[in-house]
C-alpha cells in the first residue's frame, strides 16, 4: 500500500485527476481537494522517524461516516447542509496514522439498499459494466476502490454493505466483528448490527486499516476491550483450517448456477490441496432475511426519529403545528426506502404485534448465535455465496423491495450474529462480471480469517 518511490502529493494529484475523469461514475459526494494536497505537502515535509503507519495512504470514507468540519449527509436531504462536529473515531484513527481523507462517497440513504440506488444525490455506476448496479449500500466506495478512485474507503456494514458491493465490483470487502472497531460517529442505522467496514485490493491493505482502526473506545461501550493482534506481521503465518460450508445456501434455489458450481469448485480445489472441508447442515436459512429485517427496521426507527428538522439540516417548513412541522419535514426529507423501513419498524414494535415479531426476532437471533458457536466449537472458517446473483441492471429490483431484501440472504447472517466476514473477489461469471466468495470466522477470530484470505487471494 505504501508507494515509497512517490510523494504523497503526487498520489494525492495521481488520485485527483481519476476520480476527474470518473465523474460519470457517481462515486463521491465531495472531493475534498485543497485540504488533501495540503496535508499531502504536510506529510512529505514529515522526516521518516514522524511518519504513521498509513503514511500518504490515500482513503475515501462512506458518507456515513462522520469526519470533524465536513459535511455529513447519509445520503439523504434530510441531513443537507450538516457539518460534523466532531470525528468517528475510525476516521480520527485513520489521520492519526498518516492517511489522507480525499472525500466523501456517495451510499444509499442511511445505508438502506443494495443497490446505490436509494441515494437522494442519485444512483452509483458500476465501473465494470456501466449499466449494473454497482451493490450497496458502500456502493460508491466499492466503485471508489475499483475505478483507482483512492486506495481504500471506509464503509459500513449492518447486512452486508461492504461485501456486496465489494462482490459486485470485484474488489475485497471486510466486516470485523460486532465490537471490534468503534461505531462512534457512524450515523446509526441498527445499532446492534452497524459495523465499519473496509474496501482494498488487497488482503494486506485491509490488515493493515484495521489494525490501524480496531480496538476499545470511551466514546463506544459496545466497542470490545479485547487486545488487538498484529494482523500485518502475522497474516504470512500459515495455520491449520477447519472448514465449513452450507449445502442449503450452496444449493439454494436462488443462487445462480454458475456462482453455486465456482464456489463448489472452489472446495473441491481446497481438498485437493489438503484441506478439511465438511458439508454443515443449516436449518435455519428461511428464518434469516425476515428477521433480519424485522429488527433493523425496529432499530431504524427509533434511530432516525432524531431527524425531525430541529436539529439538523433539511426544514422544509415551520408547519401550522408541531405535529405539521415534523410530518412535513419527515415527509419531504426521507427518501421512499427510508419511510418505508421506518414505517415497519414503528409497525413491529407497536403495542399488540410487538410480541409477535419483534420479540420473536429477538429469539431467533439468539438461536442463530447458539447454532453458530456450536459449528465453530468444530470449525474455524464457513465459506459461502456473498449473494445470490451477480449485478443486475440498474433499475431491475426497484419496484420490488422484496427480491432485492432476498438478495441479502447470505451476508445478513454476519450481522445477526456479529460475526466478522469477508468478500473476496475470486471469480468472473461469463456474464463478464465479477463475483467473490465469502469466508467468515468466529468472533474476533480477525486473525484467522485474513491469513485463510490472504491463501485464496495471495499478493
Ligand atoms: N441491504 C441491506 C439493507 O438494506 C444492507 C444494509 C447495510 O449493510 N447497511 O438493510
Amino acid at each position: 500500500m505504501k508507494e515509497e518511490s512517490i510523494t504523497c502529493t503526487q498520489a494525492v494529484q495521481h488520485y485527483l485527476q481519476a476520480i476527474e475523469n470518473n465523474q460519470h461514475l457517481n462515486s463521491f459526494l465531495e472531493v475534498f481537494a485543497e485540504e488533501a494536497l495540503q496535508r499531502a505537502s504536510y506529510l512529505d515535509a514529515l522526516p521518516s522517524s514522524q511518519r504513521g503507519k498509513l503514511h500518504g495512504v490515500v482513503i475515501g470514507i462512506k458518507d456515513i461516516i462522520c469526519y470533524k468540519d465536513h459535511e455529513a449527509s447519509a445520503s439523504s436531504k434530510i441531513l443537507a447542509g450538516f457539518t460534523s462536529l466532531y470525528s468517528a473515531t475510525s476516521v480520527q484513527r485513520l489521520v492519526d496514522e498518516g492517511a489522507i481523507i480525499i472525500g466523501r462517497q456517495n451510499c444509499d440513504e442511511f445505508g438502506m439498499g443494495s443497490t446505490n440506488e436509494n441515494s437522494a444525490y442519485g444512483a452509483v455506476i458500476n465501473p465494470i459494466d456501466n449499466s449494473v448496479v454497482p451493490g450497496g449500500s458502500s456502493g460508491g466506495s466499492a466503485v471508489a476502490v475499483k475505478a483507482g478512485l483512492c486506495m481504500a474507503s471506509l464503509g459500513t456494514d449492518t447486512g452486508g454493505s461492504v461485501r456486496l458491493p465489494a462482490d459486485f465490483c470485484g474488489t475485497i470487502g471486510f466486516k470485523p466483528t460486532y465490537g471490534r472497531v468503534s461505531r462512534y460517529g457512524l450515523i446509526a442505522y441498527a445499532s446492534s448490527f452497524d459495523q465499519v467496514g473496509v474496501l482494498a485490493n488487497t488482503v494486506k491493505d485491509v490488515a493493515a486499516i484495521l489494525e490501524a482502526i480496531a480496538g476499545p473506545d470511551d466514546f463506544d461501550s459496545t466497542c470490545s476491550n479485547k487486545a488487538i493482534e498484529d494482523y500485518s506481521a502475522e497474516i504470512d503465518i500459515d495455520q491449520k483450517y477447519r472448514i465449513a460450508y452450507f449445502p442449503e445456501w450452496i444449493e439454494h434455489s436462488s443462487v445462480d448456477p454458475e456462482i453455486s458450481i465456482q464456489i463448489k469448485n472452489l472446495i473441491d480445489k481446497l481438498k485437493r490441496d489438503g484441506l478439511e472441508v465438511e458439508p454443515v447442515s443449516f436449518d435455519l436459512t428461511e428464518y434469516i432475511v425476515p428477521t433480519y429485517y424485522i429488527l433493523t427496521t425496529a432499530e431504524a426507527s427509533s434511530n432516525l426519529g432524531r431527524f425531525d428538522g430541529v436539529r439538523y439540516g433539511f426544514q422544509k417548513s415551520n408547519g401550522s403545528d408541531l405535529k405539521d412541522f415534523y410530518k412535513h419535514n419527515r415527509s419531504e426529507g426521507f427518501g421512499k426506502e427510508v419511510k418505508r423501513r421506518i414505517m415497519l419498524g414503528s409497525f413491529v414494535l407497536s403495542a399488540g404485534y410487538y410480541d409477535a415479531y419483534f420479540t420473536k426476532a429477538q429469539q431467533v437471533r439468539r438461536l442463530l448465535q447458539e447454532q453458530t458457536e456450536l459449528i465453530f466449537r468444530d470449525f474455524d472458517i464457513i465459506l459461502a455465496p456473498n449473494s445470490p446473483t451477480t449485478a443486475y441492471k440498474i433499475g431491475e429490483k426497484t419496484k420490488d423491495p422484496l427480491a432485492m431484501y432476498m438478495g441479502d440472504i447470505f451476508t445478513v447472517f454476519a450481522n445477526l450474529t456479529g460475526i466478522p466476514a469477508i468478500s473476496l473477489p475470486v471469480f468472473k461469471h461469463s456474464s463478464n462480471l465479477p463475483f467473490g466468495v465469502q469466508a467468515m470466522a468466529k468472533r474476533f477470530n480477525e486473525l484467522s480469517l485474513a491469513r485463510f484470505s490472504q491463501r485464496l487471494m495471495p499478493q
